[in-house]
């Protein structure tokens, strides 16, 4: 419902870098997730759209309009924090008009509105009882529904499921999806899980020192991470380093404990790199498969440690000194014992290479 523009925008606490050059152009309608590690902006950023703070330098634009200066009453934003700042001696359905009638809008409209997003989230029936009495997920809508109500055009979210369990984080991502694209809403997201970030938008912009590092949707960005920062950010991986070697327009990655894997990479023959492959890319398998096995790379290595997290086993596999982590489908048919001898097996599609940083964060 609105077209939003930051343009060079800076906020600095004192001395302290909150963002630095941030520009962003999100699109009407747009859902957008912010992605970064703490400390990274996002909360900074969302409080700079919502004008709960203002910025150093730079200017805000809704729809072209130069809003920098304009008061958060003004904005038409409807906020969502982590916490869910529900006033706690008022009913739900007074929670969720408090901001209509503190705006003095048409409170038959207002209620009407109100009505329907009850049932669009899934909490119709709870409009008398207060805050305590419902449950975390619910407060949650209780919160979104009083953002939305007052006939929002920006919707800005700071890591609104972050207190909720697994499940119920899993089942509102999907459902904030769908009411905001229902709604027409331009949204932004910040949080810091990938798996989120990934679920819910249409494009993803990752954070990292205050700075946006790379913007793009979450294919391109889980596909080709500009950065081994935004790679390893990204999910459990396994990375190592080495180097680039070109054999007949194939290239290879030899790490630098002498295995060798074939990558695709644009970088050049004995060029230092970092490789990365994603956890959920390693295919492992017993021993006794390996000729049926179609694989660019298969390694041989010993289970150092298996743990089961719900529908996946995370396995670690010591291979020539490298911790290769694996997550792999509950109920396939590998050995799972510590000291098990295993198969790792990879495509050359499946490597993330990089030219060799002067520092690896991990
Ligand atoms: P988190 O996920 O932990 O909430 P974040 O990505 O939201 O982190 P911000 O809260 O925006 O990050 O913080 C960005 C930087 O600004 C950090 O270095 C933080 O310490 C600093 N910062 C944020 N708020 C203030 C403040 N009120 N005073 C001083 N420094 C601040």
């Amino acid at each position: 419902m609105v077209k939003v523009e930051l343009k060079d925008v800076t906020k600095f606490y004192g001395k302290i870098r909150g963002v630095e050059n941030i520009n962003l152009s999100i699109s009407d309608g747009e859902y957008l997730a912010v992605l970064g590690a703490t400390g990274a902006g996002k909360t900074t950023t969302m409080y700079l759209l919502a004008g709960l703070l203002s910025p150093s330098s730079g200017t805000i634009y809704f729809d072209h309009e130069d809003i920098t200066k304009k008061p958060a009453e003004d904005r038409d934003v409807g906020f969502v924090f982590e916490e869910y700042n529900l006033f706690p001696r008022m009913l739900v359905e007074d929670n969720v008009l408090f901001g209509p009638i503190v705006k003095d809008l048409d409170i038959t409209d207002s209620k009407q509105i109100a009505r329907e997003l009850f049932v669009l989230l899934n909490i119709a029936g709870k409009e008398k009882n207060f805050p305590d009495e419902i449950s975390g997920g619910q407060k949650q809508r209780v919160a979104l529904a009083r953002a939305i109500v007052s006939n929002a055009k920006l919707l800005v979210m700071d890591d609104p499921l972050r207190a909720l369990d697994a499940k119920i984080r899993e089942i509102l991502q999907i459902e904030l999806r769908k009411l905001v694209k229902d709604l027409g809403i331009t949204c932004i997201h910040a949080t810091h899980d990938t798996q989120e970030a990934m679920r819910v938008a249409d494009r993803i912009a990752v954070f990292e020192d205050g700075k946006i590092v790379q913007i793009g949707s979450p294919e391109e960005v889980y596909n080709h991470p500009n950065s081994f920062y935004v790679a390893d950010f990204l999910g459990e991986s396994t990375s190592m380093e080495g180097r680039i070697s070109k054999k007949k327009k194939e290239s290879f990655f030899i790490a630098n404990n002498g295995l060798e894997f074939k990558v695709k990479t644009d970088l050049k023959d004995g060029e230092e790199a970092i490789a990365l492959v994603p956890a959920e890319l390693l295919d492992i398998f017993d021993v006794e498969e390996r000729e049926t096995l179609n694989y660019d790379n298969i390694v041989e290595g010993k289970i150092l440690n298996s743990k089961c997290v719900g529908e996946f086993n995370e396995i670690e596999v010591m291979v020539n000194g490298i911790i290769f982590k694996a997550k792999d489908l509950i109920g396939k048919e590998v050995p799972a014992r510590k000291g098990s001898k295993i198969l790792v097996a990879t495509d050359k599609d499946d490597y993330r290479i990089f030219p060799k940083e002067k520092e690896i964060k991990k």
